[in-house]
């Protein structure tokens, strides 16, 4: 391990090198600065040399670490001894750090060159050397010195982590799945092929550039956007996050985001990280399987378990409101004929355009099942009332009569209908759909094209309602409408300003109807339109003819329902009633409900407009029972509002009542209108009244609504007024 005697003489190195005894200040001695180098350098981790400038590349000195290195004590190598440097240099890369050597010396520059050696054992080793040329100006000699060390560790651990990037990266390139990486604005920072590919995009940049927020540009739902950041932001991660997202092309796909987020060291998000899968094919699929378990093949309908689980939904959202549900047994009585004789291809489609025709029926709420066979279940949701039920049952008989054509044949279907109702006729799906099915049985056993409640209660009302609605529509043609009249009085001085015609019914039988009976059948029917028309005339030309005999003129009201203003010509009708009768338009007064003025407000209020130019009054009837503002009527051309009897009838006992109807007399009169109250009865209401500062009243204290000639009769006694004069 020692340099020779004549090296280290030149140089001022001699002793050991690991040597580590006494020290002396540097400025005190020579010695001592090459002692501290001669330590320096026999404890480097490598090798310290100068070599000749020649073909060997001659070495005169090496440090002590050459042996670690090369495997050569020094007295080996010194003067190409045994092996010449060049030689320990590996014969591939000896050419190089020629090369290398000889533009330093033209640069005068440091060279720095990696190559591999082979030590005395023949192992190959990768070495780092750091050299410079100096030159001798005297001699014009060069020699090289430099230092070189054994790389070959952290070689291997590059190549390997090179490898392992190479690994990677192919991974990343070539992945199924997208991946991502993303900045906390959303923009992709990092994207791969497969994610570029799945979003519609022709390559990584593209989708890069083209994406700037994600939320909008991709997410169909962007509160889905939200709610996967909010997780991210929460749990640091997020897997299997199912959402849909637009491609370039527009196009909606499902995907499935894995994906966590990287924090700095201050804890500030740096980027997210992840994969995107398009799962379109496989949520596809999902909800085919979930259609095929919950629809009727044949006709897209709900089926038998999905009826089930609808009705239970639709029974206990009743039991929680005090709700009702009807379940309607639908079967078609002419479908085994059909099917036998004409085929299945045509029972088929018969079952499909039945379905069709069903569905337009019911409402949003409500679900059609086919329960198999001909048999459709309807599950009807707020449908509280046996008139609403009734009523949507013969809209669907209708709709399912409408006539059939195949081919060239025509057919005529008619339906049997059987009705439970929760929670009367049961509280479980399992009772109702048996009892609507046992009902419906007793419709088939009834006739044809039949429906019947289970409960008693119900078909006895239907069976009314039916009858009433059978018998209504001869009615008109029967002359079996007649009007009484109702006096509308001056509360102040009781005298007559008005009458109300009240529509009244007598049947063949001979009973008299009061408009409760029928005036909602008849509106459901449309019936109510003709009829209108009939109390518009009757009533004109009754108040003209008072007129004519001589009678103090009066102001007739007259009842109209939404459904004339809807289907009638409103305008036309009434401008011929007056026409027709030679009534002065000012003593006819039309009475609308205050729903109606409410609902169809803006339709209604042009119409109203055209009416009122005839000269025709205009009052609100049942004010108080809706939920008008009054501020809102201002903006109709009313003329009397008309407070409704239910308010009157506690009036004296009951505080509240007391204070509404004060304070609708207050607000009417600000905004110009003629009070009137309905249903007085007592006197103590009437002096309420008067005191309130009511202007009008009508109602049993006074008059009932009467015939014709009594009312003649009362409007000619100017005794009769005058005995009620305040
Ligand atoms: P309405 O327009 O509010 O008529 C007043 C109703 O209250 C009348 O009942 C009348 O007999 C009743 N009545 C009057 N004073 C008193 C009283 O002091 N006590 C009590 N308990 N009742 C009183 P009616 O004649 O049975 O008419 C009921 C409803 O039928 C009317 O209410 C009106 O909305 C409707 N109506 C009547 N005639 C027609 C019509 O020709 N066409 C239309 N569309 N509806 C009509
Ligand atoms: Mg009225
Ligand atoms: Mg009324």
């Amino acid at each position: 391990m020692q340099p020779s005697a004549h090296q280290s003489a030149e140089l001022g190195l001699d002793g050991d090198a690991f040597d580590s005894g006494e020290y002396a200040a540097i400025g005190d001695s020579p010695w001592e600065y090459a002692r501290m180098l001669r330590t320096l350098l026999g404890n480097l981790d490598g090798m310290v040399y100068r070599c000749r400038h020649d073909a060997g590349w001659t070495l005169e000195f090496v440090s002590d670490g050459c042996t670690r290195l090369t495997g050569y004590l020094p007295g080996e190598l010194l003067q190409s001894k045994r092996v010449c440097f060049a030689e320990l240099v590996h014969e591939e890369d000896r050419q190089r750090r020629r090369v290398l050597t000889e533009r330093a010396i033209a640069t005068r520059e440091r060279f720095g060159a990696e190559y591999r050696i082979v030590r005395a054992d023949g192992a190959i080793r990768w070495v780092w050397e750091r050299g410079v040329a100096v030159f001798n100006s005297a001699s014009g000699a060069i020699v090289f010195e430099g230092f070189i060390e054994d790389v070959t560790e952290r070689k291997r651990s590059d190549e390997a982590l090179e490898a392992a990037e190479r690994r990677y990266y192919s991974m990343f390139e070539n992945a199924m799945d997208g991946i991502f990486r993303t900045a906390p604005d959303g923009r992709f920072l990092v994207a791969n092929p497969a994610l570029a590919r799945l979003y519609g995009y022709g390559s990584p940049r593209e989708l890069i550039d083209a994406v700037r927020d994600p939320a909008r540009q991709l997410y169909v739902k962007p509160e889905d956007r939200a709610e996967f950041l909010r997780r991210l932001e929460t749990d640091g991660s997020i897997s299997g996050f199912e959402t849909q997202v637009y491609k370039k092309n527009r196009e909606i796909i499902w995907i499935s985001v894995n994906a966590h987020l990287k924090r700095d060291a201050a804890g500030c998000v740096m980027h997210y990280e992840g994969s995107v899968e398009d799962i379109t094919e496989r949520r596809l699929y999902q909800a085919r399987i979930e259609h095929q378990a919950n629809y009727d093949a044949l006709t897209g309908l709900a089926n038998r378990s999905l009826l089930n689980e609808r009705l239970s939904q639709a029974i206990a959202h009743a039991e929680r409101d005090a709700g009702h549900v009807a379940v309607a047994f639908v079967d078609l009585d002419q479908f085994k004929f059909i099917n036998d004789s004409f085929g299945h291809q045509l029972g088929d489609n018969l079952l499909q355009t039945m379905a069709e025709r069903l569905k337009r029926c019911i409402g949003k709420a409500d679900t059609v099942a086919r329960q198999g066979g001909d048999e459709f279940v309807l599950v009807l949701c707020d449908y509280a009332q046996a008139d609403q039920i009734t009523r949507l049952v013969q809209r669907i008989q209708a709709v399912v009569a409408e006539p059939w054509t195949a081919g060239r044949r025509e057919f005529n279907v008619n339906c049997s209908v059987g009705i439970a109702v929760y929670p009367q006729d049961g509280r479980t799906a399992d009772v109702l759909l048996r009892n609507a099915d046992s009902a419906m049985y007793k419709a088939k056993e009834n006739g044809r094209n039949n429906f019947q409640f289970f409960t008693a209660e119900l078909n006895r009302h239907m069976f009314e309602r039916l009858s009433v609605e059978h018998k209504l529509r001869g009615a008109l043609a029967r002359k079996q409408f007649l009007l009484h009249y109702q006096p509308r009085v001056n509360l102040r001085t009781g005298r007559i300003v008005g009458a109300e015609a009240l529509l009244r019914w007598r049947t063949s039988r001979g009973s008299l109807y009061r408009p409760d009976r029928f005036i909602s059948v008849a509106e459901d029917t449309g019936l109510i339109v003709p009829i209108g028309k009939w109390v518009l005339r009757t009533a004109c030309e009754q108040a003209q003819s008072w007129q004519i005999q001589g009678l103090r003129p009066i102001v007739v009201s007259v009842n109209v329902s939404p459904r004339q203003f809807r289907e009638g010509n409103m305008v036309q009708t009434v401008a011929e009633a007056l026409e027709h009768s030679g009534l002065p338009a000012r003593y006819l007064q039309l009475e609308l409900t205050e729903s109606m003025v409410m609902h169809d407000a803006e339709k209604f209020v042009s119409m109203l407009r055209e009416i009122k130019k005839l000269g025709v009054q205009l009052a609100i009837d049942d004010f108080g029972t809706g939920y008008s503002s009054l501020s809102y009527l201002k903006r109709f051309p009313v003329d009397h509002l008309k407070i409704d009897r239910s308010f009157v009838k506690d009036l004296v006992t009951d505080p509240d009542d007391a204070a509404i109807v004060q304070a609708i007399i207050a607000l009417g009169h600000k905004l110009g209108l003629r009070m009137v109250a309905e249903g007085v009865e007592t006197e103590e209401q009437r002096e309420f009244l008067l005191r309130s500062r009511c202007d009008e009243m009508q109602g049993f204290l006074f008059c009932k609504p009467l015939p014709v000639a009594d009312f003649a009769a009362m409007l000619a006694d100017s005794r009769a007024e005058l005995s009620r004069d305040g």
